[in-house]
């Protein structure tokens, strides 16, 4: 899954520097001490998670101290006794700690792009980031959930995920559904694609709506922006007549976008932005 990515890593701490064997000589100072200064310590290896990856390591926000350095060695001087005046003993530094570490970065869709197959969620989620995701005029092209970066107008990136294979019966395990509903979960808004150009576009809204509430969870309930999408294929009368027929029915304004032409996506981010209040 897209939303999971893996790295193996392999690091060493630092080794602990040497202690010293060495004596003091100077001028006045006729039998001079040992003095041998200690190794330093070896260099610890931190993880550290950027917040602004937009991603979720589980120690988001913190840092991590996954391999201590190696102990420094001791110098002679601290082997100074009164039976020998003249250590010449020392310790070596220690080796620093060395580990392999799988890695499993998790990366946190904010937006979810739903509806069903073909609607044209793919289109869109490559029209909004650089997302560049498989795009056919066959249903179920996309087995994995794509993901893409959008720009908010600050500069930040916020996550799209476009969610595949949404049918009749997903909740009930149908296709890969239940995975899928388990990925819109981890979204804070979704946005529903209708195809405008479908036989019965409120029948097609229905069946995705059904399928949210079904799978339970609270997924009917979270925020959803409703667009019907492929509106350029329309005459004007068309098209107002269908975004009358899902506006009357889910109560909210249905917004008329195209992704292949980029018609009113404008619109449709700066409703996502305020959603999200960014
Ligand atoms: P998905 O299954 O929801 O991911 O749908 P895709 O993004 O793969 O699109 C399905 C088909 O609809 C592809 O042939 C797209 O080129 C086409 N498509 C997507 N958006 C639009 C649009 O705004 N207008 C038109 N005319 N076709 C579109
Ligand atoms: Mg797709």
């Amino acid at each position: 899954m897209q939303f999971i990515d893996q790295a193996r890593i392999s690091l060493q701490a630092g080794r602990g520097g040497d202690g010293i064997a060495a004596f003091r000589r100077e001028k006045y100072v006729p039998a001079g001490g040992p003095s041998g200064g200690d190794g330093g310590r070896g260099g610890d290896v931190w993880l550290e998670a950027d917040p602004n990856l937009q991603t979720l390591l589980d120690f988001k926000y913190k840092r991590l101290l996954v391999a201590v350095g190696g102990r420094g060695g001791l110098g002679n001087a601290h082997y100074l006794s009164n039976r020998n005046r003249a250590p010449e003993k020392f310790t070596e530094g220690r080796d620093g700690e060395e580990w392999q570490l799988q890695l499993e970065l998790k990366l946190l869709a904010e937006v979810g792009i739903i509806g069903l197959p073909n609607a044209g969620k793919s289109t869109l989620i490559s029209v909004l980031s650089s997302a560049r995701p498989k795009i056919a005029d066959y249903p179920f092209t996309t087995l994995v959930p794509n993901l893409g970066v959008v720009r908010r107008p600050s500069g930040d990136g916020t996550v799209f995920a476009d969610i595949p294979g949404l049918i009749a019966g997903a909740a009930q395990g149908a296709g890969l559904g239940h995975d899928f509903l388990r990925h819109i979960q981890r979204t804070r808004l979704l946005i529903h694609l209708v195809d405008a150009s479908s036989e019965d576009v409120l029948n097609d809204f229905k069946v995705v709506q059904q399928e949210l509430a079904a799978y339970g969870n609270g997924l009917d309930e979270r925020p959803c922006l409703v667009a019907l999408n492929k509106t350029e294929l329309l005459l004007d009368e068309e098209l107002e007549e269908r975004i009358q027929l899902i506006s009357d029915h889910c109560g909210q304004s249905v917004l008329d976008v195209s992704a292949a032409t980029s018609k009113n996506l404008d619109q449709l981010l700066s409703r996502v932005w305020k959603e999200l209040g960014v």
